[in-house]
């Protein structure tokens, strides 16, 4: 289950540094999450590390698309 970023993102760079796997990076207008390298935190932390930073709640988990 991978974190996406939606067009509310104001570009703050405050999810940036807390992504332990540089999954976070400029997109085309705002930032958005690499869907290959977001473990959604595991081994790293209990839970996803970035959606709690986020100041305008533009983070979501969604369900894993690959089989
Ligand atoms: S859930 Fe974790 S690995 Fe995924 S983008 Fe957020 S900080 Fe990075
Ligand atoms: S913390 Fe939220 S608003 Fe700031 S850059 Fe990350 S996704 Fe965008």
């Amino acid at each position: 289950m991978p974190v996406v970023i939606d067009s509310d993102c104001i570009n703050c760079d405050m999810c940036v540094p807390e992504c332990p796997n540089e999954a976070i990076i400029m997109g085309a207008a705002h930032y958005v999450v690499d869907l290959d390298k977001c473990t959604e935190c595991e081994g790293f932390y209990s839970e996803p590390a970035c959606i709690p930073v986020c100041p305008v709640d533009c983070m979501t988990l969604i369900a894993d698309t690959k089989a």
